[in-house]
């Protein structure tokens, strides 16, 4: 039995354990690491995350009395129920049965035809940890509630209301990619995604055909300085914009770049953001342009500058990501970064498959040695999308 059919097994077990009942079926949603194009999102740029084969899977049936009743193997408090009608934003405290029940308010609030049910989660995906658990939840119940209902919603419109959902009912005021990646990612892709428009390519990254790996080092840790920090990055973006009279950085060309920061000049904060976003829409597009030529090995060393530019100009690293992309590349990787929002969670490292091992015992050892909790190494192998498993 494959690990996702012995996972729906268990998910289904688990949903009549908690309910008395058998659900209506399962569905899927993965979590994602972005390969590059950290911070683009919200500049209406580029990005290029991968589907994780850590997934969330929902256990989901229909109910016709209104009440939504929630349940996570990995939240503890029992049941959360709530009645549909009374749903408000902002959700304040509503803890993480806030993101479940944002999905059902942001599509009702879209006026679509979405009543009672009862859901049951089961996540492989790391809470926290930069992979976006919180993306995977949200698609997961779009989608079940989706086809609950015979909606038929297209996967960009379901990563819409997933990301309404988060912004206005849990109050994080994220990007588009997080959701895009989960409803829309291929297996054996990235996903090259414009978020002004999300027109998007999915392009082929079978790194192990090429005798390479991608690891994510988890480094399992999340510093509390995130929050406020991503609201003034996002804040610093758009003084930017403004001061350069574009709608968004994304319309600031690569050509256009030491003009642009002649121009900000008075404000070297400002001026540092905005050559970060600069930058990494470029590496983004030069990434697509090697991995479209066959030449995957070449964007080590974009990685490695998409790193340098978040840590000296963005200013979101911290001393773990620092040790675990200079550990990485000193052992031998073609290239490593940070990966996600900042201040700890994971860092991607893209080696030759046959110095995989020397360099995950680099990682380990340089944790031990500077006292940090020891980090959780996997390989991204890129996995399907939202779906629906059959059970
Ligand atoms: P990330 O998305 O990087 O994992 P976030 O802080 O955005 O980190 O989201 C993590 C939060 O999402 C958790 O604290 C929890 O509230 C919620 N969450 C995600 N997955 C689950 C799950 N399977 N069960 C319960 N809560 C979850
Ligand atoms: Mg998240």
């Amino acid at each position: 039995m494959t690990d996702t059919a012995h996972g729906a097994q268990h998910t289904a077990a688990a949903f009549r354990a908690v309910y008395g009942a058998e659900p209506t079926g399962i569905w899927a949603a993965p979590g994602r690491v972005n390969l590059i194009g950290e911070h683009t999102d919200y500049n209406d740029g580029f990005v290029m995350p991968l589907a994780l084969p850590h997934t969330t899977l929902a256990a989901a049936a229909p109910r016709t009395d209104g009440v939504l009743r929630l349940h996570s193997a990995g939240a503890d408090g029992g049941v959360v129920e709530l009645r549909l009608d009374e749903l408000r934003p902002p959700s304040a405290g509503a803890g993480w049965a806030a993101y479940p029940a944002g999905v059902a308010w942001a599509m009702r609030a879209a006026g679509l035809p979405v009543g009672g049910a009862d859901l049951h989660y089961t996540s492989t995906v790391p809470l926290g940890a930069g992979l976006s658990s919180s993306a995977a939840l949200e698609v997961a119940t779009a989608l079940a509630l989706d086809d609950l209902h015979g909606l038929g919603l297209p996967r960009e419109e379901l990563a819409r209301l997933a990301q309404r959902a988060e912004n206005a009912f849990v109050g994080v005021p994220c990007g588009i990619m997080d959701q895009t990646a989960a409803a829309c990612c291929t297996a054996g892709h990235a996903l090259f995604l414009d978020t002004r428009d999300l027109t998007r390519r999915h392009v082929p990254f079978d790194l192990a055909a090429e005798g390479l790996c991608l690891l994510v080092v988890d480094t399992r840790v999340r510093h509390q300085l995130g929050d406020g920090a991503y609201a003034e990055r996002r804040a610093g973006c758009e003084r930017g914009a403004r001061a350069l009279g574009v709608r968004a950085l994304r319309d600031v060309p690569y050509a256009h770049l030491s003009a642009a920061l002649d121009t900000l000049a008075g404000d070297p904060v400002v001026q540092a953001l905005v050559r970060h976003i600069v930058t990494e829409n470029h590496r983004v597009e030069q990434t697509v342009a090697h991995l479209d030529a066959g030449h995957p090995r070449a964007i080590g060393p974009l990685l490695t500058a998409g790193h340098a530019s978040l840590r000296d100009d963005f200013k979101i690293s911290c001393a773990e990501l620092d040790l675990a992309v200079d550990t990485a590349r000193a052992a031998g990787a073609l290239g490593a970064r940070m990966t996600g929002g900042g201040f700890g969670g994971s860092a991607l490292v893209l080696v030759e498959e046959d110095a995989a091992p020397a360099v995950t015992e680099a990682l380990y050892g340089a944790f031990a040695a500077a006292g940090h909790t020891a980090p959780r190494i996997f390989p991204a192998v890129p996995g399907p999308g939202a779906h629906r498993l059959a059970v």
